[in-house]
């Protein structure tokens, strides 16, 4: 007896990292992102979705939601397991999921670890763009839509009767950025939804006022504001708002990667809200680019500095937090998930800045790039999904008893990895 249509958790529910959902129905099965969970300990770099060679033979096409590691940097797996089908995406995500790919390999490697797949395999990912709008994917009735998370990022609503859709899965998704657009989606049966934050409502007008205050208090008082961001999606938020609402005395530096996503972004259109400036903002960036440039705008008084990435895991991130850490007028603030064992992560334990002599001080301010308990609430209603999985959170904060449950008005979900759901 056929149990289809089902959905199974390869990782990514119940914690944070690797999200891989796997959805088998009568028509077709589909595998919804592939990513890597950043991990690291004595023994161990990097964990990796629940994958075998009998999953990965079933599959007639993958989803890529958007190009983040933990979504895409497990992609070579499934060819080292045998698949030979293609990954589809939007142009953008496309252009950037094999450097992302590369980046973790090589932090992998530098970090002792050892990865499950091998270069060879990584060149073995077959790309297919995938275009806004209504398609078919793997046999499935497909739609995409704008999740407002970085430039080219899509949910995706897939169907396999004939009529509606079955299935929602949002990807990493944010309905309020500051650049980017998001579109609704259609109605769902089920949906597999983002609660980065769960437990958390925030309010993001308060927390860009923060942020200004912030910098201007660092331009009046000549110290250092630094900002450990990615050099896409939140970096190119923040950059932006920086230069808009502060004033020239401010003196704004950013990574030439942060600046040159931004620019891109800006004259990606499509993916962008109605009110954005033009380009030409950007003049006002001075880019940092050799060691040189980098020493230079830390020893410059009142200077906001955005280096990547966002858990200071480069060189140039670690460099700009060793000359401003011994400080205490200098300020540093992380801006969204820094995962324990990085640089980032340290820097929040007051026990560890004690111990290394931080002196600097140390915030964290969230910049919403994904939805929290209010968002994915009106998501559920809006999608009038019955069933829905929650991800990208710890189990604690997406079990029944979580905060977010109080906001539900349908049954959630926390499908640990490994278990699967009937549809
Ligand atoms: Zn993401």
């Amino acid at each position: 007896m056929s149990r289809l249509p089902r959905l199974t958790a390869l990782g990514g529910s119940a914690e944070n990292g690797r999200n891989c959902y796997l959805l088998e129905t009568p028509s077709g099965s589909i595998l919804l992102d592939c990513g890597v969970k950043r991990i690291v300990t004595p023994d161990h770099v990097g964990e990796y979705p629940l994958l075998n060679r009998e999953i990965v033979a079933g599959i007639q096409a993958v989803f890529l939601s958007h190009a983040h590691e933990d979504h895409c940097a497990a992609l070579p797996l499934l060819y080292a397991l045998g698949y030979e089908g293609f990954v589809y995406g939007s142009p953008e995500t496309i252009a950037s999921a094999g450097q992302m790919i590369e980046k973790w390999m090589t932090f992998v490697r530098k970090q002792g670890g050892t990865l499950p797949y091998s270069s060879a395999d990584a060149s073995k990912v077959r790309y297919a763009a995938l275009a806004l709008g209504s398609s078919t994917l793997g046999g499935l009735r497909a739609m995409t839509g704008r999740s407002g998370h970085t430039v080219g990022s899509m949910w995706i609503a897939l169907g396999w009767k004939e009529e509606g859709f079955q299935l929602f899965y949002s990807g990493d998704m944010c309905t309020c950025a500051a650049s980017l657009a998001y579109d609704a989606p259609p109605e769902c049966d089920a949906a597999v939804l983002n609660c980065a934050y769960a437990g958390q409502i925030l309010n993001q007008d308060e927390q860009y006022d923060t942020l200004i205050t912030f910098a201007k208090e660092a331009a009046c008082s000549g110290s250092c504001l630094l900002l450990p961001v990615p050099p896409t999606g939140r970096g190119c938020d923040m950059l932006l708002r920086l230069i808009r609402h502060t004033g020239d005395d401010a003196q704004v530096f950013a990574a030439k990667s942060i600046i040159t996503n931004t620019g891109k972004m800006m004259k990606n259109r499509k993916w962008l809200r109605d009110s954005l400036p033009e380009e030409t903002i950007l003049r006002r960036v001075r880019p940092l680019e050799t060691h040189e440039d980098y020493k230079k705008a830390c020893s410059c008084s009142g200077s906001i500095l955005l280096v990547t990435d966002g858990m200071l895991t480069t060189e140039e991130g670690q460099l700009c937090l060793r000359l401003l850490s011994d400080s205490a007028q200098n300020r540093v603030l992380i801006s969204g998930h820094a995962a324990p064992g990085t640089l980032g992560g340290n820097l929040l334990d007051a026990a560890w800045r004690s111990d290394n002599a931080i002196a600097m001080q140390v915030g964290k301010l969230i910049i919403k790039v994904h939805l929290d308990d209010r968002d994915a609430a009106a998501m559920q209603k809006h999608l009038h999904a019955h069933k829905t999985v929650f991800f990208h959170s710890p189990a604690e904060n997406c079990e029944s008893t979580s905060a977010l449950y109080a906001q539900l008005g349908a049954e959630g979900i926390c499908l640990k990895p490994g278990t699967s759901l009937p549809l």
